[in-house]
């Protein structure tokens, strides 16, 4: 598979050029230049085939001749010691887990994957390339956890000081050896700046092998279409039938990705896009008209968007054609009021917590099932896209109880902080990725 900005289409670069450029030269996403049909090896998986054994599998139908069975099988095994789990609510509704990976949240699956894949194109070369990332919170653990201890590699964190919890600055900064974390004295915004500026430097261009790891990269996106595969592969446990799915969403890069397995083949019956207020993409599948705007705060913050960078790769998908992209894929909006209402409702109903994103995927798969009486026999798949021990507060407020603590974040909280403080300048970024790994 080859991939090609929507700008340049003629200009289609490896997989390998896609994940260590992150963005094409004129500034556009990569897409997948080629639609393969993979509807055969689909369904050659049932319920006996491990997520690993179709990790490895479709990786390597989708990117040979440059991975090849081998080197797909290392690179999963490096990548994914967890899997996804689906587990069932009740007769129509069911949630696909991705929260066991080491921070909790579904950006394990394509971090990890990014990271395992760097690695391996990296070895046997000379020197170490530097990622850096600029983060509010969850990706950047995602991507410190995947990164770490890894050969030939160096992660910088960019974090905001003051403004990321508890529970994710421990995340970031007790993880030590090749993970260096720099708690900013600004903004998030600050922090994003400062990567820019680092990025376009001519002098750190220079000196070091500067890699970014941000949603964006198409080696993060990929990963991604390999949980839709597995959970609609289930095919005992959905009793036989194709799945709607209900995608929390933000930047919609999850979205997206399910989207390319439907494209390439994956027997699903439609998609529902919930997202809380910041609604763009709702709107536009209702309305077909795109109009982005500055996001609103909301309890599932990190859906917080108000200009979805994977909008572009959805659109290219369909053609930009409105219709096609609206009968493929549902859209709904869900209020914070709602979001608490709903994680209440699961955890009096089923003894089960939710964190705020799954709340909002849940409450937009009720609504369609109680709207829609042709849906008899339905089943919704619900992403669950993070642990709801990680939103205590959200979770205490909205049930009155607490979900336990998984041993890793516990774990993690107990550790020292190990970060170093920076102002906002381009200056002491500079000087300390000079004098670390000039
Ligand atoms: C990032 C994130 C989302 C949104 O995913 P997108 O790919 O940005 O749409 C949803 N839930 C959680 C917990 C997240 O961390």
């Amino acid at each position: 598979m080859r991939f090609a900005s929507r700008s340049n289409p003629g200009h289609a670069v490896s997989f390998r050029e896609a994940l260590f450029s992150g963005l094409a030269p004129d500034g556009g996403l990569y897409h997948p230049v080629e639609r393969p049909n993979l509807a055969a090896l689909f369904a050659s998986f049932d319920d006996g085939t491990s997520f690993q054994d179709l990790a490895s599998a479709v990786t390597a139908a989708l990117l040979a001749p440059e991975i090849d069975t081998k080197t797909a099988d290392r690179i999963v095994s490096r990548a994914f010691s967890f899997a996804p789990q689906l587990s069932r609510l009740d007769e129509n509704l069911l949630l696909l887990e991705l929260f066991h990976g080491p921070t909790c949240a579904f950006k394990d699956f394509g971090a990890q994957f990014l990271a395992a894949c760097m690695e391996d194109f990296l070895q046997g070369e000379n020197g170490r390339i530097q990622i850096l990332v600029a983060t509010s919170g969850d990706t950047g653990s995602a991507v410190a956890h995947a990164f770490h201890g890894r050969a030939n590699i160096d992660v910088v964190i960019l974090y905001p000081s003051g403004r990321v919890s508890e529970l994710q600055e421990k995340q970031l900064t007790t993880l030590g050896g090749n993970v260096h974390a720099l708690e900013v004295m600004g903004s998030f915004d600050d922090c994003q700046r400062l990567a820019k500026e680092a990025f376009q430097d001519p002098r750190l261009r220079g000196a070091l092998r500067l890699t970014s790891a941000n949603s964006i990269n198409i080696g993060r996106l990929l990963p991604q279409c390999l949980y839709y595969i597995f959970a609609a592969t289930r095919r005992a446990a959905l009793g036989g039938r194709a799945p709607t799915i209900c995608v929390p969403s933000g930047n919609f890069g999850n979205l997206t990705a399910g989207v390319y397995a439907w494209a390439w083949g994956l027997a699903v019956r439609g998609f529902l896009a919930a997202t809380n207020l910041n609604d763009v993409v709702p709107v536009y599948l209702a309305s077909g008209s795109y109009v982005p705007r500055p996001s609103l705060q909301t309890l599932s913050n990190a859906m917080d968007v108000g200009s979805p960078s994977n909008f572009e790769r959805l659109e290219r998908l369909f053609d930009g054609d409105w219709r096609s992209m609206s009968a493929a894929i549902r859209g709904a909006a869900v209020t914070d009021g709602r979001t608490l209402e709903t994680m209440g409702e699961i955890h009096a109903q089923h003894g089960v917590f939710v964190d705020p994103h799954t709340a909002v995927g849940c409450a937009a798969a009720k609504d369609l099932l109680s709207a829609d009486g042709t849906l008899e026999g339905e089943q919704i798949i619900v992403l669950s896209t993070a642990h709801p021990a990680k939103f205590m507060d959200v979770a205490k407020e909205a049930t009155g109880c607490e979900p336990e603590m998984p041993e890793r974040l516990a774990r993690c909280l107990e550790l020292p902080k190990q970060a170093l403080e920076i102002g906002a300048t381009l200056p002491e970024l500079s000087r300390f990725l000079l004098e670390r790994f000039g």
